[in-house]
């Protein structure tokens, strides 16, 4: 039996059903709904059923994808390294801001400021990261 083929859900091209990324687009599969996987037709963004071949459009919670990371989390690693969580969650300036700063102040202070450059970074972590999970869109500067 060789592979069975599907359509990639974000460009239609026929691949393999196991490939989970489209070696044609790069997408990962059922990221994008614009193409029925099964036949092939083109969907549009809220169809939630392939209307040619009445297959059920695969749901992936794409709602939350920017937010899939739990505030505490954001706040746990910059914890372990300043200014990190808010890289991660797309905050990247911000963060090496954040990160660079910290390490300024710690070496002009011998390593006190810590005690405040990192608490502010865990609690701007965790707050960024609680708007992120209740989908408040958050810009690349914004603080707390
Ligand atoms: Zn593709
Ligand atoms: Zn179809």
């Amino acid at each position: 039996m060789g592979d069975k083929k599907m359509h990639c859900t974000s460009c239609g091209e026929k691949i393999s059903d196991k490939a989970e990324i489209c070696p044609k687009c790069g997408v990962r599969q059922f990221r994008e709904k614009s193409f029925c996987a099964t036949c092939g037709t083109g969907l549009k963004p809220n169809q939630e059923m392939c209307v040619q071949c009445g297959t059920s459009v695969k749901q992936t919670g794409t709602a939350s994808n920017s937010g899939g990371l739990e505030p505490w989390v954001a706040g746990l690693i910059s914890f372990l390294v300043t200014g990190l969580g808010q890289m991660i969650m797309g905050q990247g300036k911000k963060g090496a801001l954040i990160l660079v700063g910290s390490m300024i102040l710690g070496a002009i202070t011998f390593g006190a400021s810590i005690f405040v450059t990192t608490p502010i970074a865990i609690i701007d972590a965790f707050l960024i990261g609680k708007k992120k999970k209740a989908g408040i869109p958050v810009g690349e500067w914004e603080f707390f």
